[in-house]
């Protein structure tokens, strides 16, 4: 028999993301479905292992009914932070549960060495090692997200920094075909604001404007700062026409006329980017050095309130920790007086401490989100 009323097994879903439980009568009550065909969808996600059992409603007349409840422990996702050296991957439930992670290095002489390097066997065999260490079933993997650096497009990444590429490497369909479920590549720091906006539970708020300015140290040896950026808005992330919306490093800061730098990758010479790394390079991390980035990176947190009037500002400093609470304050204040000034709202700030699991896990939010609650998703994971 074909398979029968998936948006009803796709509503039952859906409900139960956000309430604690339901019975089958109140299932009927708000699809319109008749009790024995919610009694078979029902079934059918238990024999899934979509739903559970947790017990019987406490009725003052007649027999208790069962109530059913999310059961997010069966099926998993793969969520990887492309980092570049580094990469994490990270196996996740549909509770969104961090089950196990394991990080390894891309093999980095190689990738150098080619026009176009094959990033995704290495992916693949880290996919593969984690799963096999884990004992899980590839038949219970249900999707994989990747957040890649620099700018996605259809599946495929071009960094600015860490590596010479003459075309997009392609992410999306290597991966696809080795394992046949769905592959979907974010940009990394749209990722983590697809995860931070999940645990705030500020997705579906209508006209939220989001905009997240991350600052971090690549680590390890020859270590520079990645400065990206992400922008939401009204439900989606800001892509632009190529992917690049939101590189907030690769706009212009003021230089002095003592300053020389190498042209960027970007095309534009003198970009926060290059601008911070030249400074680090030359000058290692003086004062002088250290206070001219400060003001750099003040300059530009204020013209993001001016470009975006965001409701909220997440600012993440990981590579500056010496000067990082300085600048939030000042991006504070700074909030607060042009709210006086202007008889505006104060714009929300807030910083991130520990960011090392929000790409993986942001990099499987849509995916999860489309396939707990959109009835046309459902066959394409759960088919029966
Ligand atoms: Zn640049």
């Amino acid at each position: 028999m074909a398979s029968h009323h998936n948006d009803l097994k796709a509503s039952i879903l859906d409900y139960l993301q956000d309430h604690s439980g339901v019975t089958k009568k109140k299932v009927a009550e708000f699809t319109d479905y008749s009790i024995p065909t919610v009694t078979k969808a029902v079934e059918k996600l238990l024999q899934q292992g979509l739903i559970r059992k947790r017990g019987l409603k406490d009725t003052s007349v007649g027999r208790k009914p069962s109530i059913y409840e999310f059961e997010g422990s069966n099926y998993f996702l793969i969520g990887i932070d492309l980092s570049i050296p580094k990469f994490n991957i990270a196996l996740f439930d549909l509770s969104k549960r961090l089950v196990a992670s394991k990080s390894s290095f891309l093999n980095m002489e190689k990738v150098q060495k080619d026009s176009c390097p094959d990033i995704s066997s290495e992916l693949i065999e880290g996919i593969k090692s984690l799963v096999n260490r884990e004992k899980v079933p590839f038949s219970k993997l249900k999707a994989i997200g990747l957040g890649a650096p620099g700018i996605v497009r259809e599946g495929s990444f071009k960094p600015f920094t860490r590596f010479d590429t003459d075309e997009m490497v392609p992410l999306q369909t290597p991966i696809q075909n080795e394992f046949e479920i769905p592959v979907f590549v974010k940009n990394d720091v749209d990722s983590e604001l697809l995860s931070l906006l999940d645990e705030e539970d500020l997705l579906d708020i209508p006209d939220l404007v989001a905009v997240y300015l991350a600052v971090r140290s690549s680590g390890g040896y020859q270590s520079r700062v990645n400065i990206g950026g992400s922008i939401y808005h009204n439900g989606n992330i800001l892509q632009g026409k190529n992917g690049s919306a939101g590189e907030f490093g690769h706009t212009s800061v003021d230089i002095s006329s003592e300053d020389k730098f190498t042209p960027c990758k970007c095309g534009n010479n003198i970009c926060l980017d290059k601008f911070v790394n030249s400074k680090i390079e030359n000058y290692s991390e003086s004062e002088k050095a250290v206070e001219e980035i400060t003001q750099r990176l003040n300059q530009k947190i204020a013209d993001l309130f001016f470009l975006f009037n965001p409701t909220l500002l997440v600012i993440d400093m990981e590579a500056f920790p010496e000067i990082k609470s300085n600048l939030i304050q000042r991006a504070k204040t700074f909030s607060s007086e042009l709210a006086k000034e202007l008889c505006i709202k104060e714009i929300s700030i807030e910083t991130v401490e520990n960011s090392s699991m929000a790409c993986a896990r942001g990099s499987i939010i849509t995916q999860l989100n489309e396939m707990l609650c959109e009835p046309q998703s459902y066959d394409k994971f759960f088919s029966d």
